[in-house]
Order: structure tokens, then sequence, then C-alpha cells
């Protein structure tokens, strides 16, 4: 695949060239090829051009920043392209032209979130049944279709179910769930997926090497898995840290720190003091994160994947691990610190945490709270605390744990218990 960026949207301002432009505008695929991980959609799309079966409506769903409205306007130059090599477009014709650089007044971007209305969709309906004025087709992409109110699907509805033929429909969407029925049969339906991390880091780095940005396999990795699954928020990524970096390599260690999240180390550290009950050491690693800068959201998040990937390494599952710069070996050593049922708990109670960090007034302390809950359970009053309890008490039973020297967390529980078992014996 050749790696070329596009530089389309290279915005002129008073004469001359105002060069700067995100990155994902600049390295937005121009090509059926060029386009990372939805190669299922891609093929497909390009046979159908290429065979002249093109549909007249399309549906593109699945989460942001995975391609759709990338794929919409390469599909809209597919079917206009004056010299099409097998399906792709050439980006040279005029046609090609005039869409990259958005000239084109027969393809025609409407976002559906700012025009709900059926009064928006009537005009559409009115226009629809002009000839194109200079394509072969006019092209209607339409993005968060599910906006649009029930009259204007109602509206929408009358032109889909007979187009003219001059016109092609590409609906985009993130909830494929309020899109109607009446819609959905209408179209043909692709799913995007999330994008794989490897293609995506794979990606970072052809790109960050034209860009000369420094970045190293571990930065690429990491911000992958921060882009959860969309090329989009990579590349947005990406550029952040290009721009916090002041040209250091972006290995894993700076990129977490130029992006406010934590590195894998740190992040072991706390998981062991946690599995250890030692609160005292899991608050004091928490707190050098936090004053190196992460967001508390953040390091709940990482930890909150450490602990479902360690509950998967205790099922003995081959489920991908979510977490990014550790291996399963490294999970095998702080396997034996968490039960099952612990470990349940404690995906639950950070998983819970992250929704309460939203809205809480302090973010800091949210998440101290929610550390200590997970390093003694014991401290916790509700049901599942008691169930993690209860739990590990089993885990100890079986593994003979109770033969151990008791940790100083442990010892300072059971004197209570003791001491009440003094004045009963008395
Ligand atoms: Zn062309």
């Amino acid at each position: 695949m050749a790696l070329m960026p596009c530089f389309f949207a290279i915005k002129k301002r008073g004469g001359g060239c105002f060069l700067h432009q995100a990155l994902y505008r600049k390295w937005r695929p121009m090509q059926f090829a060029e386009v990372i991980g939805q190669e299922h959609i891609t093929r497909t799309l390009k046979g159908q051009a290429k065979a002249g079966r093109l549909s007249h409506a399309y549906l593109f769903c699945g989460t942001r920043g995975t391609g759709k409205t990338t794929c919409a306007r390469i599909l809209a130059k597919a079917i206009n392209c004056e010299l099409p090599q097998h399906g792709d477009p050439c980006n040279k014709c005029p046609a090609c032209l005039s869409i990259n650089d958005g000239s084109a007044t027969d393809v025609i971007e409407i976002d559906a979130a700012t025009y709900t209305g059926v009064n928006n969709i009537r005009e559409l309906r009115d226009e629809a049944v002009y000839s194109p004025s200079l394509l072969r087709k006019r092209v209607y992409i339409i993005d968060e279709v599910h906006m649009l109110s029930t009259s204007a699907f109602n509206a929408f509805l009358k032109i889909l179910e007979e187009p003219p033929s001059h016109v092609m429909f590409v609906l985009a969407t993130t909830e494929l769930h309020k899109v109607p029925a009446t819609i959905l049969s209408r179209c043909q339906r692709f799913d995007f997926h999330r994008i794989d991390r490897g293609k995506i880091a794979k990606r970072l780095l052809a790109i960050a090497q034209v860009e000369n940005i420094p970045l190293e396999p571990g930065g690429a990795a990491l911000l992958a898995h921060a882009s959860d699954g969309a090329m989009r928020n990579a590349l947005s990524l990406l550029e952040q840290a290009a721009a916090g970096s002041n040209g250091v390599r972006l290995d894993a260690e700076t990129t977490s720190a130029v992006l406010g999240m934590v590195s894998a180390g740190p992040l072991l550290q706390l998981a062991l003091a946690i599995g250890k009950g030692d609160a005292s050491s899991a608050l004091a690693l928490f707190g050098e994160q936090y004053r190196a800068g992460a967001e508390p959201a953040a390091v709940m998040d990482r930890l909150s994947c450490l602990l479902r990937d360690l509950l998967i390494c205790h099922m003995e599952s081959k489920v991908e691990l979510l977490g990014e710069g550790y291996s399963r070996e490294d999970l095998q050593e702080l396997l034996p610190k968490f039960s099952p049922g612990r470990l349940l708990y404690s995906v639950q109670t950070a998983q819970q945490a992250l929704a309460d960090l939203q809205r809480s007034p302090n973010r800091q302390i949210s998440a101290e709270m929610c550390i200590v809950a997970l390093a003694r359970p014991v401290l916790g009053g509700e049901p599942a605390a008691l169930a993690a309890r209860l739990d590990a008490l089993e885990h100890k039973l079986a593994t003979g744990g109770f033969g151990m020297p008791a940790t100083p967390a442990a010892k300072a529980e059971s004197k209570p218990v003791s001491a009440k078992a003094e004045t009963s014996s008395k």
C-alpha cells in the first residue's frame, strides 16, 4: 500500500498556505485499500463498484472513528470517477478532485445531529429529483442518521422507497438500534469493526516516520490501546503526544507521561499492593502517579483493565488481554494474590468507580477511596465485598494460606477477633 498523505484539506488563508492540519485529516484514506481494519467492507464495495452493481442506499454502522464517513467519500468518488481503477477512484480526474477538496456540489454531507427536522428532509427530497449538475450521481452522506426525528424518518422513507436513479444515499450511524426497521430493510448494511490494535500501531509508526515524529513501538502500542479501536482517536493522541514531547523519543514511558496515562511498571506495582491488602502502599503509588500528572480516571481505567486481565488469566482463557505493556507472564506473578471472586468484585468496584468519577467533585479522593476498597474488601459492608471476603477465605483454605505467616494487614484485622475470643474464654 502506498503511504501518501492527502493534502486536499490544506486551507488557504489570505492567499498564503495555512499548513497546520489535523493528522487524521491529512492521512485520511483516499482509496478502499488504504482503509485499515475494514477489509470485509472495502473488498465488497470495491467489487460492487468495479462490476457497476452499486446499491442506491447503504447503511454504515459502527463506533466513532472507524472509517464510516471516509468509506462513504471513497464510495462517492468510486461511483463518479472518470478513470476508475478496478473499482477504486483515481483521485486525479476532475470528479475525484472536486470531491476531495469539498467543492463538488453533487456530493452532499448532512449531519443529522444538526438537521434533525422533517423540513430538512423535505428540502432534500425536493432537491433529489433534479439531475446532478456536474457528476454522474448525486450522493447524500447522512451522518448520525439515527438522530432524525420520527417525522423526518417518515419523509425520508418516501424517497428511499422510490429513489431517482441518479441518487445514492450513504447513511452512517453509531447507534443502529435507533434506526427504524423500515429504513434498515431498504439499505445494504455494513458493520464497521473496532480496528485491531496491532494494525493501528503499525499505521501510527508508518505515519510518524513520514511526519518525523520520533514514535517508538512501545509508544505506538500504548496509543493504539488508548484509541479504543478508532484510527481518528489514535491519530489525535499521536498529535498530542508529539506536541507535548518536545522532540523526545516517544517510548511507552514518555508517551504515557506526556498524555497523563499510567505505564505498565507502576500499574503492576499498584496491583501488587492491592493484592497484598497493603492499602497504604497502594495509596502512595497512586499519589505518585497523580502528582506526575496522571488523570485519576486514566489510572482507574488502566487498573480495571489489569484486574480484568488477571481474571482472564485465572480462568486460563485464551481471550486477548486488554492492557498494554505487560504479558501473561507478568500477570502470573500477581495471580496468587487474588482469588477469582475477589477479582470479580475488584473489576466491578473499579468499573463503578470509573462511572462515578465522571460526576465526582473531587476525582482524586474518589479514586483513592476505590483503591482502599480494592485493597481492603474487609472495609466494605455491601454484599459484593462480603462475598469477596468469603471467597478470599475459601481461597486461603484451599491453598493452605492459613499456615503462612500473616501479613501486617491481616494481623491488624485479627486483633479484635482474638480479643473477643479471650473475653469469651474467661
Ligand atoms: Zn477519478
